[in-house]
């Protein structure tokens, strides 16, 4: 039996949701990964350093019950027009590690998103100055979908590394050859998350035959010569990207229907379907690099010093989870794969 045993994992995108439904994804993600970092577009949204430490004890309550002491939550804040220079000092003094901007419209819960990027400059500033990294949304609201990724990394994305020289800056889940040639160009406090998903999705997996609402995502997945970009991306060793899952579920019913939202629910699959992707380009030995060392060293965190065992087993994955009277479809439902995450237990 071939099994590959890796340092523990971090996951640098994640939504865990409220209530039931955090209860319910946070094992997928608490039981693999040694911390995660938590997006705010919650439902109200994490704007201040208070809701920080709220949102905080609640997934912590949860790690408890789960017995996952090894997992940490990172939090974030939602940059939009209302945040200031002071609502970053105090996140930061909170333990708060990122702050994360959408542009107005361009994905689940971002009605509130921000449209006058200059009025935040002063917000840049002190993330820049007390080391709080800046987590972007990189689509350009208005502009057709399959161009906006592209449109945000050719313009907004220079213009705010270059104005802001010293401020870390993530491009969060990568789906474009130009945006990856951006990140590459630009200098080394500019880095990129890759989701497994959009390793495997193009644009035919979402809608080129039947309309698979469970492979719909923003961005959305693109061409097959995106795809091969990024993969050839996350196999590259380049420490400018690292993992970020951006698994977002959704119950079924807000999948499968008229006005479905966007987001795939990829954190049960995670780091199987990376063994997949890396073993079928000959690479495996790099894997450890793009889930485990990257990303921390990125955020400035030690690596972690547990580990887990990708064991080449069958791995059956349900169809749905069923979480309370909720059902939740995982990435790669329904199918089985070749590669199965286990925990080591010393
Ligand atoms: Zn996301």
């Amino acid at each position: 039996m071939t099994t590959l045993r890796i340092r523990r994992p971090d996951d640098f995108h994640v939504h865990l949701r409220q209530g039931e439904i955090l209860a319910g994804v946070l094992p997928a993600t608490a039981l693999t990964f040694g911390r995660a970092l938590v997006m705010p577009n919650t439902l109200p949204p994490i704007l201040t350093a208070a809701d920080a430490v709220s949102y905080r004890q609640a997934i912590c309550v949860e790690i408890a019950k789960l017995g996952a002491d090894h997992f940490h939550p990172l939090m974030t804040i939602k940059l939009v027009s209302s945040t200031t220079p002071q609502t970053i000092l105090a996140a930061r003094a909170a333990g708060v590690v990122a702050g994360k901007l959408y542009p107005e419209g361009v994905t689940t819960n971002s009605e509130d998103g921000v449209r006058d990027l200059e009025a935040l400059y002063p917000v840049f500033e002190q993330m820049q100055a007390c080391e709080m990294v800046l987590c972007l949304h990189g689509e350009s609201p208005g502009v057709f979908c399959m161009d906006r990724e592209q449109h945000f990394a050719l313009s907004v994305l220079p213009f705010l590394a270059g104005c802001f020289p010293k401020l870390r800056i993530v491009l969060e889940h990568v789906t474009t050859a130009a945006a990856l040639r951006t990140v590459e160009s630009l200098h080394d406090k500019v880095a990129a998350t890759v989701t497994p998903h959009h390793l495997l999705l193009t644009l035919d997996d979402v809608v080129g035959d039947k309309l698979q609402p469970h492979h719909f995502c923003k961005p959305i997945a693109k061409t097959p010569q995106d795809r091969d970009a990024l993969i050839a991306a996350a196999v590259s060793g380049n420490p400018k990207f690292f993992l970020g899952t951006d698994s977002a579920p959704h119950p079924r019913d807000q999948k499968e229907c008229a006005s479905g939202c966007a987001g795939v629910f990829c954190a049960p699959v995670a780091m199987e379907v990376l063994a997949e992707v890396f073993e079928q380009q000959e690479a495996l030995p790099k894997l450890e690099a793009l889930t485990s060392e990257f990303g921390a060293r990125f955020y400035g965190l030690p690596l972690n010093d547990s580990y887990v065992q990708l064991v080449r087993e069958p791995y059956a994955v349900p169809q749905y989870i069923e979480v309370g009277d909720t059902q939740l479809a995982p990435f790669r439902a329904a199918t089985v794969l070749n590669w199965l995450c286990q925990i080591e237990t010393s």
